[in-house]
């Protein structure tokens, strides 16, 4: 492969400092979405290409991955961190008083970064903070909140013993759906917050956590029932004890509030983590 033209190397190199400096690491090559995709039809599960810039066919991002044109660039913050609650509050500070996308300036109270465990084998992922959420700077504190506190004590464990975050930390206003530039703008911090935290299992509630997670578009029917291999952006190679977490997907507990038929349906899904993650419900009484 012919050498990379000097100025587009220095080109890239700044463009990818600029990148860190906004707390983003990991580059992805996302495919065009068809059409089909884009009017919501169910689609078949096919990933979609996320390969990381390595991967990368076309030049010139081959070449940067040849070159090693990152060497001497930022690591994450984090990585040479070992214990996870000064790893988590790193990523913290390096968020900062976020204005990375439009979310910062559409009436959020404050920046809901995340809560639990640091070392939770257990992760739940929502979609975004709600009003109650924006104004206490907790993720799932509402109702939707009660419902899910629920869900983790009928699966015999306890709220604090997991670590909830959202795939937006910024409150949407009116608790409409995060757009796509915000998601993709904010979920490097999530990917960073779980690749530190190391779960096991890892819950998306509702179909935006379980296609921003899995970068796939597909409906709750085919989502759900099923582990996924995951491993979040950036954390490949970086602990050999750490090969990935399973995902599972479900109900967002807002939607179980809205048609409390399907959380039988949710019970199911939590049922394969706890055979999973060997969890027994608790005996009655306790
Ligand atoms: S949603 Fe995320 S990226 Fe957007 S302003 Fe809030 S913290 Fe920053």
């Amino acid at each position: 492969m012919p050498a990379l033209d000097p100025e587009l190397r220095r080109a890239l190199t700044d463009r990818i400092r600029y990148y860190n400096e906004l707390g983003i690491y990991d580059f992805y090559r996302r495919e065009p979405r068809s059409a089909a995709m884009e009017s919501g039809e169910a689609v078949t599960l096919q990933p979609e290409s996320r390969e990381e810039m390595s991967a990368r066919k076309v030049a010139p991002t081959a070449t940067v991955a040849k070159e090693n044109i990152a060497e001497g660039l930022t690591p994450k913050p984090e990585q040479s961190i070992a214990d996870p609650v000064s790893a988590l509050k790193l990523i913290r500070e390096d968020l900062g008083d976020c204005t990375r996308c439009k979310l910062h300036k559409q009436g959020r109270k404050q920046i809901v970064f995340g809560v639990g465990n640091p070392r939770a084998e257990l992760m739940f992922v929502g979609e975004g903070p709600g009003a109650d959420e924006d104004t206490q700077g907790e993720p799932f504190v509402g109702r939707a909140g009660q419902l899910l506190n629920n869900m983790i004590k009928a699966m015999g464990i306890r709220r604090e013993d997991v670590y909830i975050a959202n795939i937006v930390k910024c409150r949407p206003p009116g608790n409409r759906t995060p757009e796509r530039d915000e998601c993709e703008t904010c979920s490097p911090f999530l990917m960073r917050q779980i690749a530190v935290i190391k779960p096991k299992v890892v819950v998306a509630l509702g179909a935006v956590a379980a296609k921003n997670l899995l970068a796939i578009n597909a409906p709750m029917s085919e989502l759900r029932g099923r582990f996924y291999d995951f491993m979040p952006a950036g954390a490949r190679g970086n602990d050999p004890a750490w090969q990935g977490a399973r995902l599972a997907v479900t109900y967002h507990p807002a939607f179980l509030l809205r048609d409390p038929r399907q959380k039988g349906e949710a019970w199911k899904d939590l049922q394969m983590v706890m055979k999973f993650l060997g969890l027994k419900p608790p005996k009655s009484g306790e």
